[in-house]
């Protein structure tokens, strides 16, 4: 259960003063449900408000607070002008500037005589200065609630900085003293202040240096967040070593006849990935090994092997998919290789039903399906094996932990295989993972030829389009990506759909599309018939990210280049050069670009190496442009940015390892702090694992 000292954090955000439902809904989308989000929103800038300079010095587009005796409203004569009060003091005259004022409001609010505090940013036009919908009006006495250093936050339509400001200095009344989580030691060598004062120091900056995350706060705060991740792993590991593993020892009866059916040959670190896990299955302990590979670099084959060892032992496997579309094609992949070992494979999705889904439950409980594919409906309560002893869990990032341990329990001492095609530097495998084995396939299948790729500006996008002409009338297969616009699936949408509808006129009824606002059948239809070839050239929003195979697919376009992370472009990219045909990836970018975007599309072109580009993606976002954590399949954190506070990763993975073994039950003082530390970062379900949770 959640300590009570955190219950006012996990409060609504309308529980705040001047939070309704409406600004609740804005609120929830820029910080989160909960008053804790607001603190984990970080000032962006810092507004210095001139106080009371004499109007008539005032610079042009300068924030001033002024005190102001209110002469005359002037009421908007035709609509759409604004509403106009006239103010003036000693030192001038400005005019406060409303559209679309409501009522009397501002009748009540700027009583003609009265003496008025109004600070807002000042533009001088025709001779008069304006201030337009000030930031404060206030009565004079109030002077207190002005700053004259605001620190500014980020913004989400429909909110103001006002109102963030407010919400936020609201939510840290609401913060309370936290017991001390992290060890003592660590505190004094670099001089952290506490929870509390930290959190309300970064909230208050003085000068810019204080918006640095280098500062004893931020650091503090980013270290607390990277401790709960870390302490969080830690116990996820320790539940899984708890519950003792099994051997599953490997026949080789059932991966022999898969050998010898497979078309092609294993390559080195296949075969060395293979044996990696048929040891670490073959041991006592429980499995927790992640599989790292490239994009097509032949990870399902290595999951195969893995699964029939379970099945040569005697169990069962599952094979966790994000996504339909990519169980249904592990399914297609995996199952005539399957049948050649004489076993039942069987797809479980969301759409299953009815009776159907209830023969395949009896299946898995009774044993008769030896191997699984599916979704998450995978991980559904009422799902049970009958002797379930490996997961293989693809594409983790979209899962979270729990899913992980979810399908784990559904066994004893089940065996984890994690695949994941982002290939993540090691010190980041471990924020990501905790202590995990790694095995990594590192060659590429033979026969792959190098992609082409080239960057070309969007205003030559009719020539690509015509271009593909040949490519198309020579049998390749295209795939056309439309820009990823974070804000709102409906903007890619319309964006997708438009270049859909020009595509369609220069290819006809060859074009298809798909995004992530269509029903996930007809989805898979179209997709199913871009693999068929019954469609050439298929328009995607970014759903085609992950792992779909299509060998036949020898161009990848994609729009709007510069907007992608690295690891995404190059994610996108290894869709094609999957089969023997020549392949190309054209980058259509916007000018100008900036220099970051620059640097990134000149990796993209100089390299195809996925541990190289991902090595050149953190050090560019070290350069400080933000590509997102989503994209590259990392945890997002708020407070810690990986590239300043990279050292902490190291000293918490420590200080949690530490610990735990120690306090496994987290029981002690700081024990139990700790566990304040881990629900303040919402990882309820992970303390539920501690078997005095
Ligand atoms: P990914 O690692 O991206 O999941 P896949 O497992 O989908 O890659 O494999 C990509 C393609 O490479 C598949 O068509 C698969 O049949 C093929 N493949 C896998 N291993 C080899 C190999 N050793 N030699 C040739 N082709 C291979
Ligand atoms: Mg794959």
């Amino acid at each position: 259960m959640r300590p009570q000292l955190l219950y006012p954090l996990f409060a609504p955000v309308t529980s705040l003063p001047g939070i309704g439902p409406r600004l609740g809904k804005l609120f929830e989308k820029l910080t989160g449900p909960h008053v804790a989000g607001l603190l984990w929103h970080l000032p962006m800038g810092l507004l210095a408000r001139q106080h009371e300079p004499p109007i008539d010095t005032v610079a042009d587009g300068a924030t001033v607070t002024l005190k102001v005796q209110v002469t005359v409203h002037l009421e908007p004569k035709r609509p759409r002008q604004p509403y106009r009060v006239s103010c003036v003091n000693e030192t001038g005259a400005v005019d406060l500037v409303f559209f679309n004022p409501r009522g009397d409001y501002l009748k009540n609010l700027l009583p003609p005589g009265e003496w008025r505090l109004v600070s807002g940013k000042v533009e001088r036009y025709a001779g008069t200065l304006n201030m337009v919908h000030p930031d404060y009006i206030l009565p004079v006495e109030r002077v207190g609630e002005i700053r004259e250093l605001e620190p500014t936050y980020g913004l989400t339509a429909g909110l103001t900085q006002r109102m963030v400001l407010k919400a936020i200095q609201a939510a840290l009344e609401r913060a309370p003293e936290m017991p001390e989580w992290i060890d003592p030691h660590v505190v004094k060598r670099h001089a952290w202040p506490k929870w509390k004062q930290a959190v309300e120091q970064v909230h208050r900056p003085a000068a810019p240096s204080d918006l640095s995350p280098a500062t004893l706060s931020r650091q503090r705060l980013a270290y607390d967040e990277v401790l709960a991740s870390q302490v969080a792993l830690a116990l996820v590991r320790q539940h899984n070593r708890r519950l003792a593993g099994r051997p599953s020892v490997a026949t080789g009866a059932l991966t022999a006849k898969v050998k010898a059916k497979l078309p092609y040959e294993l390559t080195n670190t296949q075969r060395q990935a293979i044996e990696e896990i048929a040891g670490d299955m073959a041991a006592p302990q429980r499995m927790l090994r992640l599989l790292q590979g490239d994009v097509g670099s032949g990870k399902t084959v290595v999951a195969l092997f893995a699964m029939l060892i379970a099945v040569e032992a005697g169990g069962q496997a599952a094979l966790l998919a994000p996504t339909d579309i990519l169980a249904r094609q592990h399914f297609a992949t995996l199952e005539p290789l399957a049948k050649a070992a004489g076993i039942r494979l069987q797809l479980l999705t969301g759409r299953d039903k009815g009776k159907a889904r209830e023969n395949i439950l009896n299946g898995l409980a009774d044993g008769a399906i030896r191997l699984v594919v599916g979704t998450h409906a995978l991980v559904q309560e009422s799902i049970t094996f009958q002797d379930l002893r490996l997961a293989v869990v693809d594409e983790q990032h979209r899962f979270g932990v729990q899913q992980r341990v979810a399908l784990a329990d559904k066994g004893k001492g089940v065996d984890l295989l994690v695949m994941t095609a982002t290939p993540i530097p090691r010190t980041l495998t471990l924020t990501a993972y905790g202590d995990i084995d790694v095995s990594r396939l590192t060659e590429k299948p033979p026969g792959r030829q190098p992609i082409d790729t080239r960057t070309i500006p969007l205003d030559r996008l009719d020539e690509v389009a015509n271009g593909l002409r040949r490519a198309v009338g020579q049998g390749s297969r295209v795939y056309w990506v439309c820009p990823l616009v974070d804000e709102s699936e409906l903007v890619d949408l319309a964006a997708a759909t438009e270049r859909y509808d020009m595509l369609r006129q220069l290819f006809g009824d060859r074009v298809g599309l798909v995004h992530g606002q269509q029903k996930a059948a007809e989805r898979d239809q179209t997709m199913a018939r871009f693999q068929k070839g019954e469609i050439e050239i298929l328009v995607a929003t970014t759903v085609i990210e992950v792992g779909v195979n299509v060998p036949e697919a020898t161009v990848m376009v994609i729009e709007h280049a510069e907007r992608f992370g690295l690891a995404q472009l190059h994610q996108l990219r290894g869709r094609v050069g999957r089969g023997t045909g020549k392949s190309s990836c054209i980058l259509l970018y916007q000018t100008p670009l900036s220099e970051t975007a620059k640097a990134r599309l000149a990796i993209m072109r100089e390299t195809e190496d996925g541990f190289r580009i991902a090595e050149e993606d953190l050090k560019l976002r070290g350069a400080g442009e933000l590509l997102g954590t989503r994209q590259s399949g990392m945890p997002e954190f708020h407070l810690a940015d990986l590239a300043a506070h990279a050292d902490l990763i190291q000293i918490a993975r420590d200080d949690a390892r530490l610990i735990l073994e120690k306090d496994p039950e987290l029981v002690s003082e700081r024990g139990t702090a700790l566990r304040v530390l881990l629900y303040l970062f919402a990882k309820d379900a992970v303390v539920k694992t501690i078997r005095s949770g």
